[in-house]
């Protein structure tokens, strides 16, 4: 069993507050990403777990025994935490080749030659670095040493792995093929990892589940799923759209089984969520925009500002009455021509509807 628990975690760096009450559990066998904007606190979350930063205040138990108590100034070193951790900047041994670090761990656990050999060759392969396993690590690119510093903590099979923006250095091949690697490893190794990134689709993709901060607080945790279709707080909704998902102000009005709202683009009537009253914000996931050439009655009248191809899909943006811009994602190669007026409709169920005071979801 691998469960790490956080209960009420503050830490400090003068009188900077970055970690705020911060409670959060990471359950065995979870892949926990923890995502959110450069500065949020993501790696000072991994560094209080592993004891390379003392919190001043909360509780961190792993399998529950106790390895934090702030408030009693108690800090369980970080080697006795059973704890793997691979950072951004990989501090591999400079003196020993790449087969010689990612043996190490298991040269000290006395594991068999032939079974080290083993091991280590199927971490290099898994990592496509087999054939630089003679090199120094001043003899690799970044990327390169990077994936050294990843088999190096999955060749022993930790129970626990921490992984700070481990593919940051590769290009964007590699990095699928490390992310689906990773993902594969998860699941063989059933091991429980907490990986931190500011990459929403690196999230989307690898996790079971996904811890959004801002500012230090832990806004919202989820399956990837939640996250992605129902962000909870307006700066999720804003912070995960890729490309960046559509915002229109609205007001709304509660109705029976329905919200009414009234904004530039028309009024809707938007099924199944909770009353409420009020100055509104609309989401409107890029991809769930149709276009039509051909006036419709219930479309929306707009004109297309720019077209832009990205090979497999198309950008369109466009704008709406009251100056309201709006971008669509579509499948494939979309010829539609600048300054000509197109319909758009999308499913009112997946429009997101947020409280504009508080940025809090409409649920
Ligand atoms: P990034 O994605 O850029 O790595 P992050 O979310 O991991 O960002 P942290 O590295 O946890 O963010 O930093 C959170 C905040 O704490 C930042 O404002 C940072 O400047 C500050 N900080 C981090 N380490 C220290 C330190 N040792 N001393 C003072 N301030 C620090």
């Amino acid at each position: 069993m691998s469960r790490i628990e956080l209960k009420g975690i503050n830490k400090y760096f003068d009188k900077n507050h970055i970690l705020k009450d911060l409670n959060l559990v990471i359950e065995d066998g979870d892949f926990m990403t923890l995502l959110g904007p450069s500065g949020c606190g993501k790696t000072t979350t991994l560094r209080v777990i592993t004891g390379l930063e003392n919190p001043e205040q909360g509780i961190i138990t792993i399998n529950d025994k106790e390895m934090v108590h702030g408030e009693n100034h108690f800090y369980a070193a970080p080697s006795k935490r059973g704890l793997n951790l691979v950072f951004q900047s990989y501090a591999l041994w400079p003196h020993m080749t790449v087969y010689e670090n990612v043996a190490f761990g298991l040269n000290m656990q006395r594991v068999s030659k032939t079974k080290t050999r083993e091991r280590v060759e199927n971490a290099l392969e898994r990592m496509r670095i087999l054939p630089y396993k003679d090199r120094y690590p001043s003899e690799l690119s970044g990327g390169q040493q990077q994936r050294v510093a990843i088999a190096r903590a999955i060749v022993t099979e930790p129970k626990i792995l921490l992984l700070d923006e481990p593919l940051s250095n590769l290009d964007a091949k590699l990095r699928l093929d490390m992310r689906a690697e990773l993902k594969r490893l998860h699941r063989e190794l059933k091991t429980t990892i907490i990986y931190v990134t500011h990459d929403q689709v690196e999230a989307l993709t690898m996790s079971t589940k996904i811890a959004v901060f801002f500012e230090g607080n832990l806004v919202q945790v989820g399956s990837p799923k939640e996250i992605y279709h129902c962000p909870s707080d307006i700066r999720v909704a804003d912070f995960i759209g890729n490309p960046k998902i559509n915002f229109v102000d609205a007001d709304a009005a509660a109705y029976s089984d329905s919200l009414r709202v009234e904004s530039a683009i028309g009024t809707l009537a938007i099924p199944n969520r909770q009353p409420f009253n009020g100055k509104a914000v609309l989401s409107i996931y890029p991809e769930d925009i149709r276009i039509s050439t051909e006036r419709t009655e219930t479309g929306i009248p707009c004109i297309v500002d720019s077209v832009l191809p990205a090979g497999s899909e198309t950008l369109i943006q466009m704008s709406a009455e009251g100056n309201i811009s709006l971008l669509a994602k579509m499948i494939g190669e979309i010829d539609l021509e600048i300054g000509k007026p197109v319909w758009i409709a999308f499913p009112l169920e997946k429009v997101n509807v947020y409280d504009k005071e508080t940025g809090k979801l409409v649920a």
